[in-house]
C-alpha cells in the first residue's frame, strides 16, 4: 500500500471536535519530544506535514492523517513537565473522548526512546491499548543514537519486558536513517487488513 498520498485532514482539541470514522486508524502515541512526529513525517515521505516541535508539549491536539487505505491519528504527546494541571485535564478528557467514541481502530504505535526504558506514562498507555484488545506496536526510535552493544542490551530489555504480551509487537526504528520503516508499514498495513 501506499502511504505517500498523505494528506493532513484536522485537528480536534476538543471531544465534540473529533471527526466522524470513516477508515481504519492507526493511532501513534508518545511522550513529547520523542519523536513521534519524525516518524510520522519518515512513514509518509513528507518532510514537514506532522509537525516537528521544538518546544515540548506544544502539540495539545489530535491531529488527523489521511493516508488513502487508513488514516493515522496523531495524539498530542504527554509527559512535559511544564504542562498544567488543566491542560493534563484536557489531554485526559480528549484522549479517553477518542478511545471511547467507538471508532474502527486497528492499533495503537506506542513510541519510546531505545536509550530508555518506557516510562510510567508509557506503560500506562500500553496497558490501557492491552486491556481494550487493540494491538499494540511498540517502536523503540532514535535507534542511531546507541552504538551496537549498546542497541543489543536495550533489545534485550525489551524483548524480556514485552515478549509474551499478547497482541504486542516490538521493532527498533529511526527517522534519521529510516531503519525500521518498511517493516513499521508492513506491519500497518496487515493491521488494516491490506496486503
Ligand atoms: P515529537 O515531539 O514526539 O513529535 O518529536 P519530534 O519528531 O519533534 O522530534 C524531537 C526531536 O528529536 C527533534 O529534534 C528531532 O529531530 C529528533 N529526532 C526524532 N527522531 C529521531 C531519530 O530517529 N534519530 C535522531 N537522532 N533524532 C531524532
Amino acid at each position: 500500500m501506499s502511504f505517500e498520498t498523505a494528506e493532513f485532514e484536522m485537528s480536534a482539541a476538543l471531544p465534540s471536535q473529533l471527526p466522524k470514522c470513516f477508515l481504519p486508524e492507526i493511532v501513534f502515541s508518545g511522550r513529547s519530544n520523542v519523536g513521534k512526529s519524525s516518524l510520522i513525517n519518515k512513514l509518509i515521505n513528507r518532510k514537514s506535514l506532522a509537525r516537528v516541535s521544538s518546544t515540548p508539549g506544544k502539540t495539545a491536539t489530535i491531529n488527523f492523517y489521511n493516508i488513502g487505505f487508513c488514516r493515522f491519528v496523531d495524539l498530542p504527546g504527554y509527559g512535559y513537565a511544564k504542562v498544567s494541571y488543566a491542560e493534563k485535564e484536557r489531554w485526559s478528557t480528549l484522549v479517553e473522548g477518542y478511545f471511547g467514541a467507538g471508532r474502527d481502530i486497528k492499533a495503537v504505535v506506542q513510541l519510546t526512546d531505545i536509550r530508555r526504558m518506557p516510562t510510567e506514562d508509557d506503560l500506562k498507555m500500553i496497558d490501557y491499548v492491552q486491556k481494550s484488545n487493540i494491538p499494540c506496536l511498540i517502536v523503540a526510535t532514535k535507534a542511531d543514537k546507541l552504538n551496537k552493544g549498546q542497541r543489543a542490551t536495550q533489545f534485550a530489555l525489551y524483548a524480556e519486558k514485552f515478549s509474551e504480551s499478547k497482541n504486542t509487537k516490538f521493532i527498533a526504528a529511526s527517522s534519521s536513517t529510516g531503519e525500521g520503516i518498511e517493516n513499521m508499514k508492513r506491519i500497518i498495513t496487515k493491521y488494516c487488513g491490506k496486503k
